[in-house]
């Protein structure tokens, strides 16, 4: 596996380099709005700290980021009246990342309305 790039455009948006619309922040983790939504509030939650996906994180930041996945999920689910929601993670290019630090997509759905591609 390759080494956590630190100029890939989240570490950018961590830093302050590129805007984001950011809906949620603690010590630990980051939440912003994906910029090609696949349904109305789909949001991306990442660790502060640098891995590249789940394959090279450190265990001990997962607890905490999985609680905010959980919060943003719920929070998510409220303010887009959704029936339920969707979470993916996705590690390396051949299982679907194309932004290589570690990231939740959490997706609102309404019923009957399919993701976008
Ligand atoms: P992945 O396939 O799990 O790596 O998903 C990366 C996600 O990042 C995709 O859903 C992109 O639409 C999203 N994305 C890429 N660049 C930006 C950005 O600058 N701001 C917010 N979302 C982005």
């Amino acid at each position: 596996m390759s080494a956590y790039d630190t100029n890939n455009i989240f570490a950018k948006i961590l830093r302050g380099e590129i805007p984001s619309h950011r809906v949620y922040e603690d010590d630990a983790t980051v939440a912003f709005m994906d910029v090609m939504p696949q349904a109305e509030g789909h949001v991306l939650v990442l660790p502060k700290t640098p891995s590249r996906n789940i394959l090279d994180a450190d265990a001990s930041t997962l607890p905490s980021l999985i609680g905010a996945v959980q919060k943003i999920a719920i929070a998510a689910k409220e303010a887009f009246d959704a029936d339920g929601v969707t979470i993916m993670q996705f590690n390396e290019a051949p299982a679907g990342q194309s932004v290589f630090h570690l990231h939740f997509h959490v997706i609102p759905r309404r019923d009957g309305v399919p993701l976008k591609p």
